[in-house]
């Protein structure tokens, strides 16, 4: 699952998401990163599910911590698409990629919703609501 941390400057400063990586054991993935000395908003991967995600995301809220659920969906419309590549490699997230079969794969768990690849489209093939 995909979540949005909001830090306030109270809390930016404090080493929380490795601490809660280390107490759970889940190894959560930044996606994306923008933190200064007042404020902090991460774009992270957390795989896991049930219990053990409510735990991870309990854990942020105690540490003062916002937590907002990352629904932003990219659009590829398949019949624009000329599989050219022009999104795959400025896409800050590996979240495009060739198939074997020299088709695109879009990966949404690693997608942050930067739009960078809406511009790079020559066709115009990709949206984002
Ligand atoms: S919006 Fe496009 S460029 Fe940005 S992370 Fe998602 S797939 Fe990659
Ligand atoms: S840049 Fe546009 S046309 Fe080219 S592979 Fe990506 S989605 Fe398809």
């Amino acid at each position: 699952m995909r979540v949005k941390l909001i830090y306030s400057h109270d809390v930016v400063e404090k080493p929380i998401l490795a601490s809660i990586v280390l107490k759970t054991g889940v190894p959560i993935n930044i996606l994306e990163a923008k933190v200064n000395a007042q404020k902090g908003e991460l774009i992270v991967s957390i795989p896991a599910t049930g219990d053990k995600l409510r735990e991870v995301l309990n854990l942020f809220r105690e540490a003062g911590v916002q937590v907002q659920e990352f629904t932003e969906t990219l659009r590829i419309d398949w019949d624009k698409c000329m599989a050219c590549g022009a999104c795959i490699s400025p896409c800050p997230t590996g979240a495009l990629k060739f198939k074997d079969d020299w088709s695109i794969e879009f990966d949404d768990e690693k997608c942050v919703a930067c739009k960078v690849c809406v511009t790079a489209c020559p066709v115009r093939a990709i949206s984002l609501p």
